[in-house]
């Protein structure tokens, strides 16, 4: 099927092949024509699916179907309500990649970011909102936003906005909106919550189930690393290192960790930067720039921070700690292997992981391979072998759990150096790169 088969306009066409786009995705030949349809929609998608397009482009045909170019000033006619300000700024970019020849105007309201400045775009109008849901409520409260116009509310990633606790938010906004308009719902996971919310808002959804969930896609090649925690950053550098590996997203449990993890590795000579919620959007974006354009080999981020990035090409992605959540696993590691690439999923198991780990396996209902020598003492990965889990370790956790002793002192050596040797890394040869 092609994009013309779809029923799109010939701007959007054309938008889609200055891309280069040929065929439509499976959830865009599900997805577009019911949106064009005016058809509410819930649709269980990951990104890497082409998704963003999947709702992109439908919905800038039908606010052109009846788009008044003479409306002073213009009226907020579609939302997209996004968790994350990386997820907001990307779809955004999306609207406009993909509205490059339609006079439609498009906005981002996101925390972290000037309030007056967005204070003045709104009063300017616009057609179109990208919003993540606090900083959008905030402008609610001082009443500098009027959403009583809109036709269309997409909830993109929605399962995610649900587990940073946005439900409330969520039931604000829409509570400000028209009785009257579409509805588009995405997520990567059907949980109960997902589905109490798609039955409070969705009129007649059609369904759309593009990748089952809990599927890794087949272009990543999975790997475990059964690794003492002490041992880990020096693998994670001489992974790097002995591998040339250029672009590397790691994966980390704490802002904290994702900033000492950071440091630790420009110590090895690996050029890095950090990505977690903390920071300042302005230090978000610039980390981000950094990793896109090749400036920093490694970027480590926590998941509240990575979900939803879309990278080109990202060839690596390391699990430097385990997910507390499963499905996390997957949405991590989709950030390789998309768009039909290849890509490779690292994780470094630490035996106090060992239960995380089967319950990844359980949700995937497979094993996932381990590599046999790490190159360091081989640990147990076994459930019943592991210490008990300790207290929950989020983003916003206080308590870390650590070892008690360093490496050396239990005796655990890195198979291939001498007792008491700097663990192997790429050390001052990287620093070059
Ligand atoms: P998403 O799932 O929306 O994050 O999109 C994943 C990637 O797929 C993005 O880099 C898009 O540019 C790309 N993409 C979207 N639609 C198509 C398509 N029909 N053909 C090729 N690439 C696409």
């Amino acid at each position: 099927m092609s994009f013309q088969a779809l029923g799109l306009s010939q701007q959007l066409l054309n938008a889609i092949s200055d891309q280069g786009y040929t065929t439509p995705t499976p959830v865009q030949k599900q997805a577009i024509p019911h949106i064009l349809a005016g058809k509410d929609v819930l649709a269980g998608a990951q990104t890497g699916t082409g998704k963003t397009a999947g709702f992109t482009l439908p919905l800038l045909h039908r606010l052109m179907e009846n788009h008044d170019p003479h409306q002073k000033p213009r009226r907020i006619r579609a939302l997209v309500l996004v968790p994350t300000r990386e997820l907001a700024a990307q779809v955004l970019e999306s609207i406009k990649t993909y509205g490059a020849h339609l006079p439609l105007i498009a906005e981002m309201v996101v925390g972290g970011a000037s309030i007056n400045m967005q204070i003045r775009q709104l009063r300017h109008g616009c057609d179109i909102i990208v919003a993540t849901t606090g900083r959008l409520c905030d402008h609610m409260n001082e009443r500098n936003i009027n959403l009583s116009s809109v036709e269309i509310l997409v909830l993109d990633e929605a399962d995610r906005m649900l587990d940073m606790g946005f439900l409330p938010d969520i039931r604000r906004v829409i509570g400000n909106l028209p009785k009257q308009r579409q509805n588009l719902l995405f997520s990567a996971t059907y949980s109960a919550p997902i589905k109490a919310l798609a039955n409070q808002i969705l009129q007649n959804p059609i369904l759309v189930e593009v990748a089952k969930p809990n599927v890794t896609s087949d272009n990543i090649s999975e790997l475990v690393y059964g690794i003492a925690r002490e041992n880990k950053r020096a693998l994670l550098s001489y992974l790097i290192g002995s591998n040339n590996w250029q672009q590397v997203l790691v994966f980390v449990r704490t802002k904290h960790g994702a900033d000492r993890l950071e440091k630790q590795l420009v110590t090895d000579g690996i050029r890095s930067a950090a990505l977690h919620g903390d920071k300042t959007q302005g230090a978000r974006t610039k980390a981000l720039d950094l990793f896109k354009n090749g400036k920093v080999s490694v970027l480590v981020a926590t998941d509240i921070a990575a979900r939803g990035l879309d990278i080109d090409d990202l060839p690596h992605v390391v699990n430097y700690d385990l997910p507390q959540v499963p499905e996390d696993y997957i949405h991590r590691i989709g950030r390789t292997g998309r768009a039909g690439a290849l890509g490779a999923a690292i994780s470094l198991v630490s035996p106090e992981e060992s239960s995380q780990l089967a319950e990844i396996e359980k949700l995937l209902k497979r094993k996932l391979p381990r590599i046999a020598d790490t190159g360091y003492e081989p640990v147990s990965l076994n459930v019943i072998d592991a210490p008990k889990k300790k207290a929950p370790n989020k983003e916003t956790g206080k308590k870390d759990f650590r070892h008690s002793k360093p490496a050396e002192k239990k005796g655990y050596v890195a198979r291939n150096q001498a007792p008491g040797a700097k663990p192997k890394t790429q050390g001052s040869r990287s620093r070059s790169r």
